[in-house]
């Protein structure tokens, strides 16, 4: 989609930042959505909010030197983009994979601030990593590295800053290497990240919470359409954090998860993929998703990712990465009976495969809502930190369960009011825009 004001955001963008495509595919998707507010609520132009929002506050890049365990020097880069405060600290994971750049790592700040906004607690958006890659390194050197990007990271983040989490390839060691880290240097104990480990300030729930969360919010897309899981057949990307608690999730409410992925190739079990065999590959050896076969033989293994979105079902969840379901990925899950896709990975949907769902009356669940339950539990676990105290699993489940229920519904109300019933990507950046957009007009120019 085309227009005066659309064109006119994404030409700045564009000059500013012309080699980060994620990033602008990321601020487009935005400003198509957000386009009936503009013109509603002319404070917006004149106090130039779009251009500002666009804009992040702070971008740190930093040299990140380490040992490896043959005694040789790596060198890699690290990055914390610190996108928007107007709500609260700034809050977002990190991400340690080796296609990390500068501009993913804006895409992703960029849409937390909205993520954020949407689960109505006080966090700004922000997003860090490095293109560091945890993949067959040992325990140590994941340790020497997370010291030294800490090293440089502890400058700029805090509790009431900027509050880290968790992202592909940062889960509980990686969070304890670099809360330990931060407690040396700065002499102090504090909730300065999100994601720790139950003896040293972790919530419970916050493991499960993005997995669970997406398929909240899912339940609520198939309610709407007078349905539920009972029966129905999912396909889910990926076997990671986020991959793995949804797919349990379905699994308790009646669905039938059969088939799963990491980033060589694809598991199908017409069975029902057994979970307990997936984490034990992926949580505790640290191995690839064909060894899955070595414990369920009747289930096959296919080459390459995309492959997964041609087995058929009824729910896609993409949990994976960004841009891992293209248009004819989508097409063919049309062509398949796929009633409803939602996004537990950040922008896995192509806009021609999110096109293809709309036009094809899909219930599309877009990732800043759907996948907000995990920034959302981090916030519940600042609060124990600020408290002092510790809720049980299903005080922070329950919590979680009615932040979904609020995403999806401002969603559906924001879409509904601008006259775009049904269109969640419309909804979620509308009111996640509002929200920021509120705060930074009561701040005046800053
Ligand atoms: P993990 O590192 O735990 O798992 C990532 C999974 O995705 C792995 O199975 C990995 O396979 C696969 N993957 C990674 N890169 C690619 C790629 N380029 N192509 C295909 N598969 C790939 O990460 P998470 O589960 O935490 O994160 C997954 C997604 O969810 C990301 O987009 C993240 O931003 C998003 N997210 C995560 C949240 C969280 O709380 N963890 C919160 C909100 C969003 P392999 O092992 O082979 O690399």
């Amino acid at each position: 989609m085309s227009s005066a004001f659309v064109d006119s955001v994404m030409s700045t963008v564009t000059s500013r930042n012309p080699a980060e495509p994620e990033f602008l595919q990321a601020v487009r998707e935005v400003a198509e959505s957000i386009e009936p507010v503009v013109a509603r609520r002319p404070e917006i132009s004149r106090l130039k909010i779009v251009e500002r929002i666009v804009e992040p506050e702070r971008q740190i890049m930093f040299r990140v030197p380490w040992v490896n365990d043959r005694g040789e020097i790596q060198v890699n880069r690290g990055f914390r983009v610190q996108f928007n405060s107007a709500i609260g600290p700034y809050k977002g994971g990190l991400r340690l994979h080796p296609s990390v750049n500068l501009g993913i790592i804006k895409f992703l700040g960029f849409e937390q601030t909205f993520k954020n906004a949407l689960t109505t607690t006080p966090i700004g958006g922000s997003k860090g990593g490095s293109d560091f890659d945890p993949k067959g390194k040992s325990d140590m050197e994941v340790m020497h590295f997370c010291q030294s990007f800490m090293n440089e990271l502890y400058r700029h983040i805090g509790p009431d800053t900027d509050v880290p989490a968790g992202d592909i390839g940062v889960g509980g060691r990686e969070i304890g290497f670099l809360f330990g880290q931060y407690k040396k240097i700065t002499n102090s104990f504090t909730g300065v990240l999100t994601g720790k480990g139950l003896s040293y300030g972790g919530s419970l729930a916050r493991t499960e919470a993005t997995g669970y969360g997406l398929v909240y919010f899912t339940t609520r897309m198939l309610a709407d359409r007078k349905t539920d899981w009972k029966g129905k057949r999912v396909v889910i990307s990926g076997s990671g954090n986020v991959a793995i608690y949804a797919a349990q999730k379905v699994a308790s409410l009646g669905g039938k998860v059969v088939a799963m992925s990491d980033s060589n190739g694809y598991i199908v079990d017409e069975e029902g993929i057994a979970l307990d065999v997936v984490k034990r590959i992926k949580e505790v050896e640290r191995g690839r998703i064909k060894e899955y076969l070595g414990a369920c033989p009747k289930a096959a293994y296919k080459d390459g990712c995309d492959g997964i979105w041609t087995v058929p079902c009824q729910v896609a969840l993409p949990c994976a990465t960004q841009n891992e379901l293209n248009g004819k990925s989508a097409a063919t899950l049309v062509k398949n009976g796929c009633i409803a896709a939602a996004e537990g990975a950040n922008m896995p949907t192509t806009p021609e495969g999110v096109k293809i769902f709309h036009d094809a009356g899909v219930s599309f669940g877009p990732a800043k809502a759907a996948n907000a339950g995990g920034v959302a539990t981090s916030a519940l676990e600042m609060s124990q930190n600020s408290m002092r105290q510790s809720w049980t699993f299903n005080e922070v489940d329950s919590k979680l369960h009615g932040i979904m229920d609020s995403i999806y519904d401002q969603c559906r109300d924001a879409s509904d009011s601008y006259g775009l019933k049904g269109n969640l990507v419309a909804g979620a950046n509308i009111a996640g825009f509002l929200r920021v957009s509120d705060a930074m007009i009561a701040h005046g120019v800053v």
